[in-house]
């Protein structure tokens, strides 16, 4: 069984998408915790960034670079944002494919733990 964001990716299953080259995909999280939440993960299943090779380079640099345009769609450049990445239990990482959620539409709280 595909993991969920695989079939995001694939079309099997439906997802709000905003964005999509060859490397990333990027979709509203079905749960937003802000006003603005999007994700961006990678096209191809990538646990997490511990399982990131020296081969992902252009994919990792794809991720990072899509963060700039959601935040165009998303109309949140001016005002600003927040990206996190979960990774692992202590990250509370929930789904075990990379992701880079995209925070924003209204001021984060403060603090990171
Ligand atoms: P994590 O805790 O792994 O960093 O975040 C996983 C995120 O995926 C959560 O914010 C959750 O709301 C989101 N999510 C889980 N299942 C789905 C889904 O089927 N579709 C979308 N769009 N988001 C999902
Ligand atoms: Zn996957």
């Amino acid at each position: 069984m595909k993991c969920i964001f695989c079939q995001i990716v694939s079309g099997e299953m439906s997802g709000d998408i905003l964005l999509r080259n060859e490397h990333i995909c990027a979709f509203r999280d079905i749960h937003p915790a802000a006003p603005k939440h999007v994700l961006i993960v990678p096209n191809k299943h990538i646990a997490s960034t511990e399982e990131l090779s020296n081969n992902d380079r252009d994919v990792a640099a794809e991720l990072l670079l899509a963060v700039k345009e959601v935040s165009k769609l998303e109309g949140i450049s001016e005002t600003g944002y927040r990206i996190i990445s979960n990774c692992g239990s202590h990250g509370r990482q929930e789904v075990k494919h990379l992701h880079i959620h995209v925070l924003g539409g209204a001021p984060m709280r403060n603090g990171l733990g």
